[in-house]
């Protein structure tokens, strides 16, 4: 039932789950986690498994699939999201992990159907632009994972309508940093549309921050990401 397979990873995971816990990014067993292992014989997932407790969760209890979703080992059984992660990992093979949770001010900009704008200058440094909606389908489908990746684009997050948010990163805990950052801008948006509307941020600094983006994502492609 239990595997002590790529320790250190199952430990960082098990770190970004608690924090997860911790910021009130989820309740409960909702929300799931993953981290692409790369290894020589074709990339696999480590991820959280199915109904789990995200706080109560032991490191040896993380399931890891491969990249058509089936168990590596006998594990418990993997997160019923599975088909959302692999999406991502397979569409966007720059990405080392993958964080989905159901925070509330990125929830209720996700049932309003509302893309969220860049208005926090290290936005789009950090995500890449604004948080786009991705069009609703039923957990767990393939139709979720289809739209959550197109509404990702080259971005670091989206919203799922109707349901949460989706961020990814290299790394797990820069995943988790994304969705921190989503939904303090998801607060300062919705709090500011109470004031009657936000100012967008100068065209300028935006374009600025577009080539940061740019630079930083080329730059972790140039140094050939060994370390997620
Ligand atoms: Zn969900």
């Amino acid at each position: 039932m239990t595997s002590t397979r790529w320790q250190g990873e199952r430990a960082r995971l098990q770190r970004v789950c608690v924090r997860l816990v911790r910021a009130g990014l989820v309740t409960g067993s909702s929300g799931n986690v993953s981290m692409r292992l790369r290894h020589g014989g074709g990339d696999l997932v480590l991820i959280t498994p199915r109904g789990a407790d995200l706080e109560e969760l032991a490191p040896s209890q993380l399931a890891i699939i491969d990249m058509e979703g089936e168990p590596v080992e006998e594990e418990l059984p993997p997160s019923s999201e599975s088909a959302l992660h692999l999406a991502v990992y397979l569409g966007r093979p720059d990405v080392g992990a993958v964080v989905h949770t159901h925070p509330v001010f990125s929830s209720v900009a996700a049932v309003a159907g509302r893309e969220i704008p860049p208005l926090l200058d290290e936005v789009i440094i950090k995500i890449g632009g604004g948080v786009r909606v991705a069009e609703h389908a039923f957990p767990g489908t393939e139709e979720l994972a289809a739209n959550a990746l197109h509404a990702l684009g080259d971005r670091m997050a989206a919203l799922l309508r109707n349901h949460g948010l989706l961020t990814v990163g290299k790394s797990p805990e820069t995943a988790l940093e994304n969705s921190l950052l989503v939904e303090r801008l998801a607060q300062v948006f919705l709090y500011t549309s109470l004031t009657g509307g936000a100012n967008p941020l100068p065209a300028e600094a935006a374009s600025v921050e577009k080539e940061l983006y740019m630079m930083q994502r080329a730059a972790e492609r140039e140094t050939g990401d060994p370390e997620v």
